[in-house]
């Protein structure tokens, strides 16, 4: 993806080392993290010849490699913004921006606590996405994604389909539903919600292509490796109140896949009904 130099979002709230976090990288780490900002186009060389036994150079030195996947985030949900924003227009709705909260460690979200193990979610209470970027070398090293930035884009791209549907009400009638189900019956809607949020990412990535023609060879790919990679095996703890179902069911990778790139050939939101495609009731 091309993103260097474009605007970044406003509605990044960076919590990281506020809460007691503690971000230290070396060794097979500092690789990894060498390897991300070569994805994303910086210079690893810079990253990898710091010297960690010398204090100052390796905090600045994880500052960096952090600002860089936070300017990167911060450009794919600008993105975001944009283009939901068109499209709820074109619906003759209003769109709002949801926050994207950055955390190392743990922090309060407004449904209840978050630590690094429960991996990216939506918390529709407070309109806000909570991310650890340590995921994203899990993403990789642990769920054996393919490497890429397009990836954590994809990561980004479902969180924020979740807001799209607490915006048009759709959370609201699936926890309307929850209420009147077995636990069973729940986690069949839970993989619907959760299918819809990789299909509203993909119609996002359509248009970011479209109207902005910023994708590179290899970006959806890279989208497909990740949505692969986070079938319902994905391991996660669960937290307190109420978050959006992803420590639940997601889907098979092959389901995931299927509705990314759905939405990003067709583009078309009417398209993205899960709740009542025949192949998943
Ligand atoms: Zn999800």
């Amino acid at each position: 993806m091309q993103w260097r130099g474009r605007r970044e979002s406003g509605n990044i709230e960076d919590r990281r080392g506020i809460t007691g976090g503690h971000v230290a990288f070396g060794g097979i780490g500092g690789l990894i993290i060498a390897a991300i900002v070569y994805f994303l186009g910086g210079n690893p060389n810079q990253v990898l010849q710091q010297s960690p036994s010398d204090q100052s150079t390796q905090n600045s030195y994880a500052d960096n490699t952090n600002d860089t996947l936070k300017d990167y985030v911060g450009v794919v949900l600008a993105d975001t913004e944009d283009i939901w924003d068109s499209l709820f227009n074109s619906m003759h709705k209003q769109y709002t921006d949801p926050k994207l909260v950055l955390f190392s460690g743990e922090t309060q979200a407004g449904c209840g606590y978050a630590s690094a193990a429960t991996g990216p979610f939506y918390c529709p209470t407070d309109q806000k996405v909570y991310i650890d970027l340590s995921f994203f070398n899990e993403l990789t090293n642990r769920f054996g994604a393919s490497n890429g930035d397009f990836a954590m884009a994809y990561v980004v791209a479902h969180e924020v389909g979740h807001h799209v549907q607490n915006l048009l009400g759709i959370t609201d009638q699936v926890d309307a539903m929850h209420a009147k189900m077995s636990n069973e019956a729940y986690n069949k809607i839970s993989v619907k919600l959760e299918l819809q949020a990789d299909f509203f990412a993909g119609v996002w990535a359509h248009y970011d292509q479209k109207m902005k023609h910023v994708l590179d060879a290899g970006d959806i790919d890279e989208a497909l490796s990740a949505a692969n990679a986070v079938g319902d095996d994905r391991l996660q703890k669960e937290t307190q109140g109420r978050v959006m179902p992803d420590a639940f069911t997601h889907g098979t990778s092959a389901q995931r896949m299927y509705w990314f790139k759905k939405g990003y050939t067709t583009g078309d939101i009417s398209q993205g009904d899960t709740f009542n495609d025949a192949s998943l009731n």
